[in-house]
């Protein structure tokens, strides 16, 4: 059974209830008051004729005189010694009679009664009452007033078909309202688990429940199923992205990893070649050339091993940052770091100049850092700037700015054109213009990138094809040195 069906089922049966006891109570009312009123009247018109038979004619004169006000009252005595029937003139007219008891059912009766009774056909409620002398209290006579009951009864008749058919059509009315409410009420829940449905079927995650209701328990579970939905989503484009990421790596790894396998077995195949024939048997080749070309072959072979081994070591370090793998981070002074890693550019393989800026302004400036991470990090973009400045100058200069300290590394070199700037810091990329012209893994940046990240910092570049680049690690300051 659904839960609108089952809503509207209670809420009918409540109202039924609540109905019934309703319609009972004013029934009862309306019946008890009608009749409380009725026997009232009776007991006045009793009282009104009186208990004294000597005078019950003279009452039957008046009565005829006043009889318009009692109308719908009957009423007649009975004197037992001599058994005269007195009866009221409307009773006389209609040729009615109440049934009258035997002296001994009369002389049982002690106290007035009201008793309902079926004459000709006609329903009365009757008072009846003894009258007894007022000294001897010997029964002498018996003093009967009725009042026909048929429009009392045919009132509380009505009232009974008007509160069953009224409480029957509010039923109705209600049961047929509730189940349209409960059904319009329900119906966004359905939309939920439509589009729980849709996704379970296929993997369209980009379906959203469309909502404009107000904002109640319905309105909250949509907004948090949609929430829950847009978060579903994002972490799925996240591993999806991550997943293809992951391949990308894979599949230009192995390809970065043949080229130079593909050389060392070359060059390695050459050398056996050369020094296993026969010596008759490369009679072009004197020993002098073999020599010669056994070196160049190592050379080949060495220098392959080394770009392999810096590949490696590459991949190694994007491969723990890649599992989560972060570096303790301590308050690290700069001045001595950046003096240190100027110190030993000096020493790199270059064709430009190097020039260092004036580094006392980071005099008592602290990171929060890791020492040997912020060196490897200024190192790679140092040989980067040697390595694409073929003649001019590398400059290493800093800069301080709202609490954060700017680390520059400008070149003069052969700069990048700007829509190859979004692509340098991802895995393998290199621009054209340095693929297979200078030696390099387009690692470089990716792990530059992750150690500013790990520092919180951020990273600038400004380049110009043929003017040179300028690449500027923002990292945040922490100025009070820690105490011992
Ligand atoms: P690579 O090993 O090729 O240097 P990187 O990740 O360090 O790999 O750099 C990615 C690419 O960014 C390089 O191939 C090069 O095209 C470009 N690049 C990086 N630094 C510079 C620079 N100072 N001047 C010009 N191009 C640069």
């Amino acid at each position: 059974m659904s839960i609108r069906l089952r809503l509207t089922a209670w809420y009918t049966g409540i109202l039924f209830v609540t109905l019934l006891i309703f319609s009972s109570a004013v029934y009862g009312f309306v019946h008890l008051y009608t009749y409380e009123e009725l026997k009232q009247r009776i007991e006045q018109q009793a009282d009104k004729i009186g208990f004294d038979p000597s005078a019950w004619d003279v009452q039957l004169n008046r009565s005829s005189v006043s009889r318009l006000e009692d109308a719908d009252l009957y009423w007649q005595n009975y004197t037992f010694y001599n058994g005269k029937l007195i009866q009221s003139e409307n009773m006389a007219i209609s040729n009615l009679q109440f049934d009258l008891p035997s002296v001994e059912k009369a002389l049982k009766a002690d106290k007035p009664v009201f008793k309902r009774v079926s004459v000709n056909g006609n329903s009365f409620l009757v008072f009846e009452a003894p009258v007894t002398e007022q000294v001897s209290r010997k029964l002498v006579g018996w003093l009967q007033v009725g009042a026909n009951t048929r429009t009392i009864e045919q009132t509380l008749d009505r009232l009974q078909s008007i509160l069953i058919m009224g409480s029957a059509a509010t039923l109705v009315i209600a049961s047929t309202l509730g189940l349209f409410l409960a059904r319009k009420s329900m119906k966004p829940i359905g939309k939920v688990t439509e589009a729980a449905e849709q996704i379970q079927k296929g993997t369209d995650l980009s379906v959203r429940i469309e909502y404009d209701g107000p904002q109640d328990e319905i309105g909250q579970l949509i907004g948090t199923f949609n929430g829950m939905l847009e978060r579903t989503e994002s972490f799925y484009k996240e591993l999806e992205d991550a997943y293809a990421a992951q391949r990308r790596f894979v599949s230009d790894a192995s390809h970065e990893l043949r080229t130079p396998l593909t050389t060392i077995r070359g060059n390695v195949d050459l050398l056996q070649k050369m020094w296993t024939v026969a010596p008759g048997e490369r009679a072009d080749m004197d020993e002098e050339m073999i020599k010669q070309i056994s070196v160049e072959a190592v050379g080949d072979i060495s220098d392959e091993a080394k770009r392999m081994s810096r590949l490696v070591n590459d991949m190694l370090s994007l491969a723990r940052a890649d599992t989560g793998q972060t570096f303790e981070l301590d308050p690290v002074p700069l001045q001595p770091l950046v003096e240190e890693v100027a110190r030993r550019a000096h020493f790199l393989e270059k064709t430009a100049e190097w020039h260092v800026g004036e580094l006392s302004v980071l005099n008592g400036v602290y990171v929060e850092g890791n020492k040997d991470y912020l060196q490897q990090m200024l190192f790679i973009f140092i040989e980067n700037a040697f390595k694409y400045t073929p003649e001019g100058e590398v400059s290493l200069d800093v800069v301080l700015y709202k609490g954060q300290v700017g680390l520059r590394i400008s070149d003069t070199g052969i700069g990048m054109d700007k829509d190859e700037v979004p692509f340098i810091f991802e895995r393998f990329y290199r621009a054209d213009q340095s693929r297979g012209i200078t030696s390099g893994t387009g690692l470089g940046l990716s792990i530059a990138k992750w150690i500013i990240d790990e520092h919180k910092g951020s990273v600038e570049v400004v380049t110009r094809r043929g003017e040179g680049s300028t690449f500027i690690v923002w990292l945040p300051v922490v100025f009070a040195p820690p105490l011992e």
